[in-house]
């Protein structure tokens, strides 16, 4: 299956194969360089590696797994890697990983002596469905997620289901936050689906991406530069993301999907005070949310941190936090705000489901 992202790039989902790194080959480009972590070297590399060795030049880049290392210091090994193999605008990075290395990989790519091509392979489902689509790229600074970056598009996204076979059970958990995000923000019909599942392994992955990507694909289409439409992906991650970032800095981080499925219920909440969202739905999405997820307390002691975190989230405009609440199980509105006691008050009412 074959997703085109407007005139810009396709998104293929199929196993990656021959025919991927012929249309590379085609493109001649003077060597090709592989960006991967620890784990993606070990698990996805060897999947690809036989092809990668084909190109006239072909290097790879290995830097350490994780969140903690999506920051300059990593990017600046990146940039005097790619000075030591003499990489040049005329090669393409191919970023092999989950969310960090296609947020990092790409944003070193983007930037290496003004930009070279790059193409996404994301190897986590959360990577598969969000964060290989829509051109963010950037790196966490000051402890402030993805405060440095830039838009930019890949030249191709090769989603292959099959690496989601030695992911770890709670980085597939993790990645299904953005599943039923979507699901909540734009289908109701994918979010009834969604709800009955029991057992992620029972899923039919490759059609769950695909619905999945379509709906972040055609928010992006409709809004390239967040001025608008796109605000709507950031449903549960107002909370989400400082909350992530707060819990980075202590002995038991939470994953990203981990923190936007504690955001979702925050925000939820915050929807069904408002009168946007009922009860009932209300009470069926923190139903589901805490049978996948289990509940996570916030210690109170931190709400004032994460209420400094999400004034500095780049969604503001002026001194308000920005919003995306849900009008429904399948819509919702942008551009809608909450004053600190009402988000302290969803964190409470958060900590009263565990
Ligand atoms: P990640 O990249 O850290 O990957 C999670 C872990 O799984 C890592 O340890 C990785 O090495 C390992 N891994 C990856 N693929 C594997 C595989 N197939 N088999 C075995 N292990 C594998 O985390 P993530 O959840 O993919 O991404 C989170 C990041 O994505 C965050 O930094 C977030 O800000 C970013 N993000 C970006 C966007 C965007 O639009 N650019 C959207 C959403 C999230």
């Amino acid at each position: 299956m074959t997703l085109e992202v407007g005139q810009d790039y396709a998104i293929r989902i199929e196993a990656i194969g021959p025919d991927h790194f012929a249309t590379l080959s085609a493109a001649n480009y003077a060597g090709w360089v592989v960006i991967a972590d620890e784990h993606t070297a070990a698990a996805c590399l060897p999947l690809i590696e036989a092809h990668v060795r084909k190109a006239p030049r072909s290097e790879v880049i290995v830097v350490p797994a994780g969140e903690r290392h999506k920051h300059l210091d990593t990017c600046r090994f990146l940039w005097d890697k790619l000075f030591a193999v003499g990489a040049g605008r005329n090669w393409c990075c191919l970023n092999l990983g989950g969310g960090v290395i296609g947020d990092m990989g790409g944003f070193a790519a983007a930037t290496f002596k003004r930009g070279m091509d790059f193409i996404q392979i994301p190897t986590t489902l959360l990577s598969q469905v969000d964060a290989s689509v829509g051109g963010k790229l950037g790196i966490d600074y000051h402890g402030v997620k993805n405060s440095i970056g830039v838009f930019q598009n890949p030249r191709a996204v090769w989603v292959d289901p099959g690496f989601l076979s030695t992911l770890p059970p709670r980085e597939l958990r993790s990645g299904f936050a953005e599943v039923i995000k979507h699901a909540l923000i734009a289908d109701g019909s994918a979010w009834e689906t969604l709800s009955g599942v029991g057992d992620l392994a029972q899923l039919d992955w490759p059609a769950v991406i695909t619905e999945s990507v379509d709906i972040k694909r055609r928010i992006v289409l409709a809004d390239p530069l967040e001025k608008g439409a796109r605000k709507a992906l950031n449903f549960g991650h107002t909370v989400g993301h400082a909350v992530e970032s707060y819990f980075l800095e202590t002995p038991e981080p939470l994953l990203h999907g981990e923190a936007v499925a504690l955001g979702m219920v925050c925000e939820a909440w915050i929807s069904a005070r408002r009168g946007l969202l009922s009860d009932s739905d209300y009470q069926s999405l923190v139903n589901f949310v805490l049978r996948i997820y289990g509940h996570r307390f916030v210690p109170s002691s931190s709400f004032s941190d994460l209420l400094d975190l999400m004034r500095q989230d780049k969604k503001n405009e002026g001194s308000a936090i920005n919003f995306t609440f849900l009008t429904g199980l399948g819509s919702h509105r942008v551009n809608e705000t909450a004053t600190p006691e009402v988000i302290r008050e969803s964190l409470l009412a958060y900590n009263r489901l565990g």
